[in-house]
């Protein structure tokens, strides 16, 4: 494991995000879900292993639901010290915008990791905010081979392509997690609330060149996390944010022509 791929293709006098540190975790073995939104909207799920963060990208992020089989895309180790970021990433590789979406420890549950990787099956708990009990990562054949297209660091072999399943336990079940508890751990925010929360100064730092091609994504990115926001300040106000939560718990109700009647009537009067 070496954060030599993470050091290669960050400049971190330009970055906020942090330099890579090794060290020694005192209180059990991290994990977390970064929910980056850079060019495609994607998941990274982190396990703190041997010094550092073992990363997956995931683009649809994980499911509660057993039957759900998520594609997870095993990307360069990560600096622990990256386990906790939460901010914007001005230029360069991974420019956009990370959200700490989930934290909190894991175990493994086979004694030896390094060769449940190797195999590729690792089953392991997780203790987070809203991802908790038995999961796996299994590798698969079909994806991931070497092709031009594929950034450093996850070319040079096969097996890269990993899915992310749930186990059948107290914590499964249909519920949408990514939709329902859309927002950050850290802060509570939205992409537009870290966008906001920006130091002035932090920001500057950083800030890409008007002009440029990396200007012009972050412009992309900052106009998708507004956007964002708005559709789901749309759909709380067709339905009110109680009623929200009511039907993402029982997605197969349908919304009745009464309820949509009266909701409308109640934030008339309002
Ligand atoms: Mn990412």
């Amino acid at each position: 494991m070496s954060l030599k791929d993470y050091t290669a293709r960050r400049d971190f006098s330009r970055s906020p995000e942090p330099p890579p540190k090794e060290k020694s975790s005192t209180s059990g073995r991290l994990f977390c879900v970064q929910k980056h939104l850079a060019t495609q909207l994607h998941y990274d799920f982190r396990l703190e292993h041997n010094g550092v963060l073992l990363s997956w990208a995931v683009p649809k992020g994980p499911s509660l639901d057993p039957t759900v089989k998520r594609l997870a895309m095993q990307v360069e180790d990560h600096p622990l010290d990256y386990g906790s970021f939460e901010g914007v990433i001005p230029e360069g590789y991974g420019a956009g915008i990370v959200m700490l979406w989930d934290s909190g420890t894991w175990e493994p549950q086979d004694a030896d990791v390094d060769q449940a990787l190797r195999k590729g099956d690792l089953k392991f708990r997780l203790n987070g905010y809203k991802l908790k009990g038995s999961w796996v990562l299994v590798r698969t054949g079909g994806y991931g081979r070497q092709t031009s297209q594929q950034p450093r660091g996850t070319s040079g072999q096969d097996g890269k392509s990993w899915l992310l399943i749930k186990h059948r336990d107290e914590w499964s079940g249909p519920l949408d997690i990514a939709e329902f508890a859309p927002d950050s751990v850290k802060s509570g925010g939205d992409f537009a609330d870290i966008l906001a929360a920006e130091p002035p100064e932090f920001w500057c730092s950083g800030r890409p060149g008007r002009s440029g091609r990396t200007g012009a994504l972050l412009k992309r990115i900052v106009e998708r996390a507004l956007a964002l926001r708005a559709e789901r300040e749309a759909r709380r106000g067709a339905t009110g944010a109680r009623a929200e939560r009511e039907t993402l718990r029982a997605p197969a109700r349908p919304t009745s022509t009464r309820s949509k009647q009266s909701a409308t009537r109640s934030r008339g009067s309002s």
